[in-house]
């Protein structure tokens, strides 16, 4: 069982806890002192003792107020420690996302994680957090109570233990049933959640087909699946909240009848009568709810450790050795990969990418060019052969150092609904000459003088156009001061001119190393490169400069006519 995900409930939580406890058992002895008072305002009464009536006025003037404080106290520390320990688990929780690798992560569906975070923690904070606190409540207003009513009158007292058992009964046999209807919920929950997002991200994909009908129709399917789970957990709760009273009802009348025979043979007085049927309610009260609440608690922990089981999966090892800069050269030494499968998507590759210069990497669709990226990116470390970065081998190599100085200029860029500084310096501090430099070098100056600073890039950058956002991407890349650039051209995304616009922008920035996915075969443009290299089946089967390759007349210059005839 993976604990890592409750500790931080009570991480420097656990006076909180206590107090909130220790407060709410004082207040479940105002409900004993209830009784005594009645108890005690019936028996002077019916002995005409007015002494005896006004000392327990006296105790009810004295003892409301501090009653009352104390119940303000306990109600405010319950809340210190639910915040507390929402809190800090949920920054946990975030905290082991957020060391998976990019890779492990895109393996994984968002939407249980939104579940997690949403659905999930409301139940943790309910059912978990808030029942902790009940649940020892409960637990201590039971042996309060029947420590008081044994110290009323033993016989009444083994009488109301045997009434218990109805109650009990009940509700041990039936508790459990809500918690797994509870679970339920939860599991159908994340199903609906993981949908709502498919369809909502997909939404211009699902009016372009009109696949409006389908669309609702795979929505109601998972929103009636979680309204009709909802539905039947409250019914069965609705059940057991009627065969709980009924059970409370037969023992609250048999402990009257009970008590008045032995109030009538002159045991007890009728004030200690009217005090356990009072008290009665303070011991069905944690009958009814402590194995319901035992349940759910457990339920809701159970849904804390499935997001302790979902940060374990897929993380990956990650090397020690930290890059520190590009000094010389990236090099491929019969570097064969595959994905899992028997064929090898890239086949023993020899190749330099020396720095400073620029690549082009060009090759039909399927021909293993984004892996080649992917590879450098380190996003898998089982490939066969060598891939070293200045003769550091890169599955030795941190994650985090290699992302320091190689960057990925990829076709969908992630833009987050904030001003377009904000997304080019991702939210960390940078000397403004720095960022103002880098937003010149991408050719992002324009744009911020005609809009303004604090221009909103909406959700995923839908206020810019596909080129601006390219854009964003380069200036991060510069910011963050990345020696070595990849870019995967967009094939779609960019209208050619722009597209010509950003792939001219990246030649120009001299200094860093650049290698460009390319599938625009234009002359001009492929001879600035220093290097082609062209890939066919997984194999490098040509490199050179431009003029070079179509003067040999093979693969290269085959791809380059046939393209632009
Ligand atoms: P290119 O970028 O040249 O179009 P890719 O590198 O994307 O080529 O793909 C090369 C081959 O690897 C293709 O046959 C593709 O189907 C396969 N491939 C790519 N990514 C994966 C993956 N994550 N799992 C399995 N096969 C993949």
């Amino acid at each position: 069982m993976d604990n890592r995900f409750v500790k931080p409930f009570y991480e420097n939580n656990r006076v909180n806890f206590a107090l909130a406890v220790l407060l709410s058992t004082v207040m479940a002895a105002m409900n004993i002192f209830i009784s005594w008072t009645l108890g005690e305002v019936v028996d002077a009464v019916s002995q005409m003792d007015g002494r005896a009536l006004g000392k327990v006025a006296f105790a009810m003037g004295a003892g409301t107020p501090c009653f009352l404080l104390i119940d303000l106290l306990a109600q405010w520390t319950k809340a210190r420690f639910i915040h507390k320990g929402l809190r800090q688990y949920k920054e946990q929780a975030f905290s082991a996302i957020s060391q998976k690798s990019i890779q492990a992560f895109s393996r994984e569906n968002t939407g249980t994680y939104l579940s997690a975070f949403t659905n999930d923690a409301a139940s943790i904070e309910e059912n978990y957090l808030g029942r902790s606190v009940t649940l020892l409540f409960y637990g201590l207003e039971f042996v309060l109570t029947l420590a008081v009513m044994l110290a009323y009158s033993p016989v009444l007292t083994l009488a109301v233990v045997v009434l218990c058992l109805l109650p009990v009964v009940v509700s041990v046999t039936m508790g459990g049933g809500l918690a797994k209807r509870e679970r339920k919920v939860s599991d159908l929950n994340e199903k609906f959640t993981a949908r709502l997002k498919d369809l909502l991200g997909g939404y211009a994909v699902i009016k372009s087909f009109q696949a409006e009908g389908q669309a609702r129709r795979l929505f109601n399917e998972e929103n009636r699946a979680v309204e009709t789970a909802k539905e039947k957990r409250r019914r069965y709760a609705g059940i057991l909240s009627v065969v709980s009273n009924a059970s409370g009802f037969v023992m609250q009348f048999g402990i009257f009848l009970i008590g008045a025979v032995l109030a009538m043979r002159g045991h007890i007085t009728i004030g200690t009568v009217l005090v356990f049927v009072n008290l009665c309610n303070s011991l069905i009260s944690p009958i009814q709810v402590i194995p319901e609440h035992w349940a759910s608690r457990r339920a809701a922990k159970g849904l804390a450790e499935k997001l302790g089981a979902l940060a374990r999966e897929n993380v990956e090892e990650d090397g020690k050795e930290a890059l520190l800069s590009l000094q010389k050269e990236i090099r491929f030494q019969g570097l064969s990969f595959g994905y899992g499968l028997d064929k090898d998507v890239l086949r023993d590759i020899d190749a330099v990418f020396e720095k400073g210069k620029s690549y082009a990497v060009v090759g039909a669709s399927g021909s293993g060019k984004t892996t080649l990226l992917n590879l450098l990116m380190g996003a898998h470390r089982d490939y066969k052969g060598a891939l070293a970065i200045d003769g550091h081998e890169l599955r030795g190599l941190s994650a985090g150092s290699l992302y320091d100085h190689i960057s990925l200029i990829s076709q969908d860029v992630f833009i987050f609904d904030d001003t377009i500084r904000a997304n080019i310096t991702m939210f960390a501090a940078f000397p403004r000459e720095a960022v103002d430099r880098a937003i010149r070098l991408a050719g992002l100056d324009a744009v911020i003088q005609e809009r303004g600073e604090s221009y909103r890039c909406g959700e995923n950058g839908v206020n810019l156009s596909g080129g601006e956002r390219q854009r964003i991407s380069i200036a991060r890349s510069l910011l963050k001061g990345a020696d070595v650039l990849l870019v995967d051209e967009a094939t779609s995304a960019l209208d050619n001119e722009t597209a010509q616009y950003i792939s001219s922008a990246i030649l120009d920035l001299q200094g860093l190393t650049r290698i460009v996915v390319t599938h625009r075969l234009d002359a001009a443009m492929l001879g600035r490169y220093d290097k082609i290299l062209m890939l066919k089946n997984g194999k490098l089967c040509e490199q050179g400069r431009f003029e070079q390759l179509m003067e040999e007349k093979g693969q290269f210059y085959a791809l380059f006519t046939v393209t632009n005839a």
